[in-house]
């Protein structure tokens, strides 16, 4: 395997190896082979990398933000310079293809370093006159110890949406990466040590749920920031509820993506593919509700196939040219070819696709074939279930009233996209969407400035853009008297 970690946890700026912890494995999922042997972090592991984190903390936070802004730009530099390696890496663990990879993972995770370290100084509080020369003033503070609990589908990106505010706030980091991916945040802890991060401030353990648990709940833990799911994001809820932790939720989503009868075929049918398809469709925000007007229905659905068909390159994601890898993981495989077999015994219309796909040299990666289902109804599982394949429910509309009343119909709220040459009506629709981010005329942009996270079951608090330095901090007033103190008596 390429760019191996040398061990399975990064604590205190050195690896470190769990000889009485659980084994478990990374599989490449384009071959089904391991690549990399590890161990989960035992209870007493966690309490060190908690305790570490703990002090140097005290040290972090007051080291200069100029300091703190220098070091993570030069982490973001190092991401920059091993970006193919680091791409490799996150191709060899996730499947998705290197084309991919090269572009959007550590990538976006130095975008999320130079943005933050650029906003690190920046971080001031108020002064308030209060008369007679007493005044109050605010200091933005740090939290103390975060805890930062990723998913397998953007693991390098996670980890940098998560660290580079937290330590640009003069937090210390406790992070642990998704059993199905736990290398590249290894890679990432390395490279903070390289730029001059002090020891201790940001560390990685791994493990599943039971770790993410005891990280959620352990008493040094000032606030958890979750990836995952809306089944893992209660339970972490009701346990930083119980512990009373502060606590960012990044979920799942069922986003609806309306495309209206006047709108750019050509561009709103690309929107529709990135949507659906890109990461072999696993990815949180993706507009895998297509709502399409019906004057437009037939027309689109035929550019979608001569498109899809015409485009897609299936095969070893480490292979430049293809463009579409296996899902992560062999229960990914099972659970998205289960919706795929659901689609059609619900009774809606297969376009094309619908099953496993083979890569002759390939023979156990976990290819399936992007698929999309037409004159599909709001009431179908396919139609209300998060997949997380590359699976894509066509359903007609009429009008715009009903369109915005079915596409809130659902527990989610994580995006939504309109397609119209109309932008009044662009903006009157988005108005009226209960989602945390949408997209006018495009699908799936994330820049770092834009803050990104959900409405209803699909989040608690934003990452990225000034509100996550809002999230990473706290609000601290003083009251400075200088005039006499008046008591009672
Ligand atoms: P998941 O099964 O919910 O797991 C997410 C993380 O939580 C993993 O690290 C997991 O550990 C950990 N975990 C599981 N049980 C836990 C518990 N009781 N306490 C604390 N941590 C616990 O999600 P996934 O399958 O990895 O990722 C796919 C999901 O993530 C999808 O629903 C997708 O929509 C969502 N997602 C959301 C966003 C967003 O920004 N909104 C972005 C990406 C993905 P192990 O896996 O190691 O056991």
């Amino acid at each position: 395997m390429r760019a191996q970690p040398t061990a399975s946890h990064f604590v205190n700026g050195t690896y470190r190896n769990c000889p009485d912890g659980d084994r478990f494995t990374s599989i490449y999922p384009a071959t089904g082979e391991t690549i990399a042997e590890l161990t989960f972090a035992s209870a007493s592991l966690v309490d060190e990398a908690m305790e570490t984190a703990a002090k140097a903390q005290k040290a972090w936070a007051a080291t200069a933000p100029a300091e703190r802004s220098r070091i993570l730009r030069r982490a973001a530099e190092l991401l920059r310079e091993r970006n193919r390696e680091l791409s490799e890496l996150e191709t060899l663990d996730t499947g998705k293809p290197l084309q991919e990879t090269l572009i959007a993972d550590a990538a976006s995770g130095a975008e999320s370093l130079d943005y933050f370290a650029s906003l690190a100084a920046t971080m001031t509080g108020q002064h308030i006159d209060l008369g007679g020369g007493t005044f109050a003033y605010t200091r933005r503070e740090a939290l103390g110890v975060c805890v930062g609990i990723g998913a397998w589908n953007y693991p390098i990106q996670i980890a940098c949406w998560k660290a580079a505010p937290a330590l640009a706030c003069g937090n210390a980091m406790v992070f642990k990466p998704s059993e199905v991916t736990p290398l590249s945040a290894l890679k990432l802890a390395e490279i903070f040590k390289e730029a001059g991060l002090p020891d201790g401030v940001f560390n990685v353990v791994q493990g599943d749920g039971r770790v993410g648990a005891q990280l959620a709940s352990h008493p040094l833990t000032a606030k958890v920031s979750l990836t995952g799911s809306v089944a893992t994001g209660k339970r972490v809820a009701a346990l930083a509820g119980e512990h009373l932790k502060k606590v960012t939720l990044e979920l799942g989503g069922k986003s609806p993506l309306i495309i209206f009868d006047d709108a750019n075929v050509e561009n709103a049918v690309a929107a529709a593919i990135n949507a659906n398809f890109y990461s072999t469709g696993q990815i949180c925000s993706n507009g895998t509700r297509v709502f399409v007007q019906t004057g437009i229905k037939e027309a689109l659905l035929r550019r979608l196939q001569e498109r899809t068909q015409a485009g897609v390159l299936l095969g070893d994601p480490l292979d430049e040219r293809v463009n579409v890898g296996p899902l992560v993981s062999s229960a990914q495989h099972e659970k998205v070819l289960g919706y795929m077999a659901l689609g059609r015994e619900e009774g809606a219309r297969l376009v094309f696709g619908g099953g496993k796909a083979t890569v002759a040299s390939l023979p156990e990666g976990y290819f399936v074939e992007p698929t999309v289902f037409a004159d599909v109804r709001d009431d179908m599982r396919i139609a209300r279930e998060e997949i997380f394949g590359p699976v894509m429910c066509v359903l007609d509309f009429e009008t715009e009233e009903e369109v915005v009343a079915r596409a809130n119909a659902t527990e989610y709220g994580l995006a939504a996209g309109v397609f119209t040459r109309d932008l009044t009506r662009a903006h009157r629709v988005v108005q009226d969407l209960e989602a945390g981010t949408c997209w006018i005329n495009t699908y799936n942009l994330t820049p770092v400035e834009m803050p990104f996270g959900g409405h209803k079951a699909s989040g608690i608090g934003r990452e990225n853009g000034h509100a996550a330095l809002e999230s990473y901090s706290q609000v601290k007033s003083v009251y400075v008297e200088n005039g006499d103190v008046e008591a009672a008596y």
